[in-house]
């Protein structure tokens, strides 16, 4: 079902008229509410009058994290503080959290934008829903969960973490949609499968994984292993939280971006201008109608593409591809850009290995060395195993050792990079517990 057909659905040409309508609202709104934004605009000698439209966005100034940091907590708003009704703070591994604010008007619009992303997902009114998304700073938890209320949705308010209880609930409860992060998501099947649970068995239909990066790879293990059709939900606390975008069920090609709410650009990040559809680059968004903290063109720093045309589930929004990584986490090995997710790809193409892996950077005599740790699969583990015992053990060995040359060579090839392969036994590598999950351990000296 499309939750609004109108906005979902629309000419794109009356959209843009829409979306044009909208940035010059914005404009001037912020010219004459947030000082910050009437201080770029007179640097870059634009006023709001100027402004005809969205073909009109490159004249206008960037924004980014360390503008939210340095005007923390409440500088960028274009409200008063008593007029904001919720409070969110993206987890910032480093230094300060990034603190969003939300009107009434932009709570409604966030529940909105996740009922239309749940609906994109095969979710339905009446559909149980299972919310594994962490409640409290972050978005994800209370995002999704007015959102499912809005769409006319159970919604068991789970939250992250305690994983027995979370299984029990499933089978007892028998949500037909599940949301949480995609390694998340793994954690549950391997949890089913642990206990004996076929997927089949289990109630769930459609599930929504994002916060975190992840790959066609690992949707067909989620898919496998929860017995679903899984989509990919994005977003970001400084946009709104969870519901920028999200994949129908349908095609599963691109995430449908809520562009009459969100304008959606891909930069190049060596020349800061726009490129073509279907080329890669940063997204950078311009909320469009946000009221307590509207953002003028932010760097998300997550590497995408978009496409138009007609989609399959009949929706004219704008198609995101899946996020291939942040430029901050963006790997410079010996020269050659590497992203964790390409490496995710290599080695869900090996059927020995299962989708948990870790990278450690490190640096030797001043090279950068990248080294991957991959899990082996369980049943591969146990059929090695058996043959060890049978006194096989050289086979073994020679059998792994194999596995090692064919994963490295593949890496080689399809990255161009070399890379060190270390082969972790079945429950070695990190797991998610219900949050994000870091893969990646730099450990190379800091400049
Ligand atoms: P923080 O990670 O700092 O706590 P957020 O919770 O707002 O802040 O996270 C937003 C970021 O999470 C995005 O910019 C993006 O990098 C990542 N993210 C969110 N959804 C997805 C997704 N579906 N795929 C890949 N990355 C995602
Ligand atoms: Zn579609």
């Amino acid at each position: 079902m499309i939750f609004e057909p109108k906005a979902e659905c629309q000419d794109p040409g009356e959209r843009r008229a829409l979306q044009s309508a909208r940035l010059r609202a914005l404009v001037a709104r912020l010219a004459d509410r947030v000082p910050f934004y009437a201080e770029k605009l007179r640097a870059a000698h634009v006023l709001p009058g100027d402004i005809r439209g969205v073909e009109d966005l490159p004249r206008l100034p960037i924004t980014r994290k360390t503008d939210l940091r340095d005007t923390y907590p409440f500088g960028l708003l274009a409200v008063p503080r008593r007029e904001c009704v919720r409070i969110h703070a993206s987890s910032g591994t480093t230094g300060r959290p990034t603190v969003v604010a939300y009107s009434a008007a932009d709570l409604e619009l966030f529940s909105t934008v996740v009922a239309r992303a749940l609906a994109m997902a095969g979710a339905e009114p009446g559909m149980l829903l299972h919310n594994a998304y962490g409640y409290g700073l972050f978005t994800g938890g209370l995002g999704l969960h007015y959102g499912g209320e809005k769409l006319g949705m159970t919604v068991v308010p789970v939250s992250g973490g305690m994983t027995e209880r979370q299984v029990l609930l499933i089978e007892d409860l028998k949500p037909d949609v599940l949301c949480c992060t995609p390694s998340y998501a793994l954690t549950l099947a391997s949890e089913f499968a642990k206990r004996r649970v076929r997927p089949e068995d289990l109630s769930l239909r459609f599930a929504l994984h994002g916060a975190e990066p992840w790959t066609d790879g690992m949707r067909a293990q989620i898919d496998r292993g929860l017995g679903v059709r899984c989509t990919n939900i994005y977003g970001l606390s400084e946009i709104i939280g969870p519901g920028v975008s999200n994949e129908c069920v349908e095609a599963r090609n691109g995430s449908h971006v809520m562009e009459d709410h969100f304008y959606p650009e891909i930069l190049d990040p060596a020349t800061m201008q726009p490129v073509e559809d279907g080329q890669e680059g940063v997204l950078v968004l311009t909320t469009l109608t946000k009221e307590a903290l509207p953002l003028l063109r932010y760097w998300t720093g997550d590497i995408t593409s978009l496409t138009r045309g007609p989609c399959a589930c009949g929706r004219t929004l704008v198609r995101m591809a899946l996020i291939k990584g942040r430029t901050d986490d963006m790997l410079i090995i010996r020269g050659v850009n590497v992203y964790p997710s390409q490496v995710e790809s290599v080695l869900a193409r090996c059927e020995e290995l299962a989708p948990h892996y870790r990278l450690v950077v490190t640096r030797e005599h001043n090279l950068d060395a990248l080294e991957v740790e991959a899990e082996l699969d369980a049943a591969f583990a146990r059929e090695i195993v058996r043959e060890t015992l049978s006194d096989e053990i050289v086979e073994a060995d020679t059998q792994l050792q194999a596995l090692r040359g064919r994963v490295a060579h593949l890496l080689h090839d399809t990255i161009g990079v070399s890379m060190k392969v270390t082969l972790l036994p079945p429950g070695a590598a990190p797991r998610s517990e219900g949050g994000k999950l870091n893969r990646v351990a730099d450990q190379r000296p800091r400049p």
